[in-house]
């Protein structure tokens, strides 16, 4: 998430959140035992933004940076080699790429101002997403089912397992992999790319030039090199999150919370309360133990994204009311991300993978596996056209990998999604709940299909009549109220979308 927030030329869109965090994950447990909740005000480092948080925040120990233990086989500037590919970022994204094209024997760098750095993100993903790609040993904790609280009186109970991702393992495995297949490493961030006729120069902080055949973008949500021709007006996930040691939870060990959307904890605030009924945030929670839990408020989707301190407030009203007396915080995560808005300019020199390049799922915020799943795609494109008999180069070979990697379909399947999320937009707690009550109504096919990225268009259509058709009555006519519009913009944007 810093890089969000340090990206030099993509801060168009900052002034739409009213409070913008620095992402920290921290991972020393602090001990300071049963604070009672209660607000007082602290001044942010960096400007004159005023922030209240709360006493619990106060146990959220500094932030600290945990790095692989790893000798990373550096790229060498003084040979002045043209390599064949430029991986941009060091996150899932760019990681994957590098170590698969390096695979079938090609040259890759791959430059990150902190390539050892542990993955800070805590990432959840249903099992059977990991399991199709064979990485199931990446999951520290998985639970046999999820559960949805859509009111105080409806509960359902998913019968989809659910995993956490071991970041540190994945990360270390991915490393170790693009080490063995030759990758080498730059640590440094780039600021810019020249493209020549056959090659791209790409200018980094250090001053070192690399020179290389094909450059691609992994630089997360700083949309860094790639670019967009459109106005950038995404919908924001916001969320904030603790990993905590506390006395003791209400949940099921065995079943992870997807979305509590109960809002009794907040009779006792009916300003928050009215704020909440406005524009929603539920309970994500993942129950690692009677003592051990990850909490997270989130707002599913909103433009302008809503304040942290506001989430965050509502974070500790909910954890009051449901009993939950935190210890001690391990870590936090301080999470936004963007969804929706354009994709980049089609087709265009620099090759993007992951969030610069479109892929977070507009209705959702997940990616991780749908990336992970795209990266043999832009890996095979790439060895395909840059392998031995070197059959495209310069901007036909991008404009190749682009289409492979954004192909009509899965344009499709964006607009489908995007068209989710203005309706998303657009319901208040109690559309929304009705919106749930329907959508994990629906057969497992359809709602897991929906949230993996998995159905396509014709599908879609099908999905998104059997939503209405589960939907109450009232539900209906909200999802025709509001979506009346942006299905309307979908059949456009589709009409117009040419290869
Ligand atoms: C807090 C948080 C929690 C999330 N949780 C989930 C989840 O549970 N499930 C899910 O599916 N998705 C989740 N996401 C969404 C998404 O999966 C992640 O953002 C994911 O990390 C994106 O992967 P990426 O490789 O595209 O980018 P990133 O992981 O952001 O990696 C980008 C890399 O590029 C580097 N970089 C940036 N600029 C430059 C530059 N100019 N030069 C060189 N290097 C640069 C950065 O240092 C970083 O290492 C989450 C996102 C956030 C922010």
């Amino acid at each position: 998430m810093d890089t969000l927030l340090k990206s030099h030329n993509r801060l168009e869109f900052l002034p739409q959140l009213h409070w913008f965090p620095e992402k920290v994950s921290n991972i020393k447990p602090t001990k300071v035992q049963n604070q009672e909740l209660r607000f007082c005000s602290k001044r942010r480092r960096n400007g004159g933004v005023q922030v209240r948080s709360s006493a619990l925040l106060e146990l959220v120990p500094e932030a600290k940076k945990e790095n692989l233990e790893y000798d990373l086989p550096m790229y060498d500037p003084s040979k002045g080699l043209v390599t064949d590919l430029a991986v941009v970022g060091g996150g899932p994204a760019g990681l994957a790429v590098a170590q698969q094209v390096a695979e079938a024997g090609l040259s890759v760098c791959l430059i990150d101002p902190s390539p050892k750095l542990i993955f800070p993100n805590n990432y959840g993903v249903w099992v059977d997403e990991f399991e199709a790609m064979n990485l199931l040993d990446c999951l520290d904790t998985t639970w046999p089912g999820a559960v949805v609280y859509v009111n105080d009186n409806t509960k359902k109970d998913l019968d989809r397992p659910y995993g956490r991702v071991n970041r540190k393992y994945l990360k270390s495995k991915m490393l170790q992999k693009c080490m063995t297949n030759g990758v080498k490493f730059h640590q440094t961030k780039v600021i810019k790319v020249i493209h020549e006729e056959d090659k791209s120069l790409l200018i980094c902080k250090d001053g070192v030039t690399i020179k290389a055949a094909t450059v691609l973008d992994a630089t997360g949500f700083s949309r860094s090199l790639v670019q967009y021709d459109k106005p950038y007006n995404p919908g924001y996930q916001v969320a904030y999150g603790i990993l905590a040691e506390v006395e003791d939870h209400p949940f099921d060990i065995d079943k992870m919370v997807f979305m509590d959307w109960r809002d009794s904890h907040l009779n006792i605030n009916l300003d928050l309360k009215e704020r909440n009924s406005k524009i929603p945030t539920f309970l994500y929670a993942m129950p690692f133990s009677a003592n051990r839990i990850f909490l997270e408020e989130t707002s599913l989707v909103a433009r302008p994204g809503l304040p942290l301190e506001d989430i965050q407030e509502r974070m500790v009203a909910r954890l009051k009311h449901l009993g939950i007396r935190v210890k001690s915080i391990e870590e936090d995560e301080h999470c936004v991300i963007p969804m929706g808005g354009p994709l980049p300019v089609f087709p265009q020199r620099v090759l993007g993978i992951g969030g610069t390049a479109g892929m977070v799922h507009p209705s959702t915020g997940y990616m991780v596996a749908r990336t992970l799943a795209a990266a043999p795609i832009v890996a095979n494109s790439l060895v395909r056209y840059l392998g031995s008999n070197r059959s495209l180069i310069g901007n036909e070979l991008s404009a190749q990998v682009w289409r492979d990697l954004w192909p009509k379909e899965r344009r499709r399947q964006r607009e489908f999604f995007c068209f989710g999320m203005d309706i998303l937009l657009k319901l208040d707690l109690a559309a929304t709940r009705r919106f749930f009550d329907a959508f994990f109504d629906l057969e497992p096919h359809y709602w897991h299909g929906f949230l993996s990225s998995r159905l396509f268009l014709p599908e879609l259509i099908v999905f998104g009549l059997s939503l209405f058709a589960h939907a109450s009555n009232t539900s209906r006519i909200e999802i025709m109220a509001n979506g009346t519009l942006p299905l309307v913009s979908m059949i456009n944007n589709l009409i117009k979308d040419r290869d």
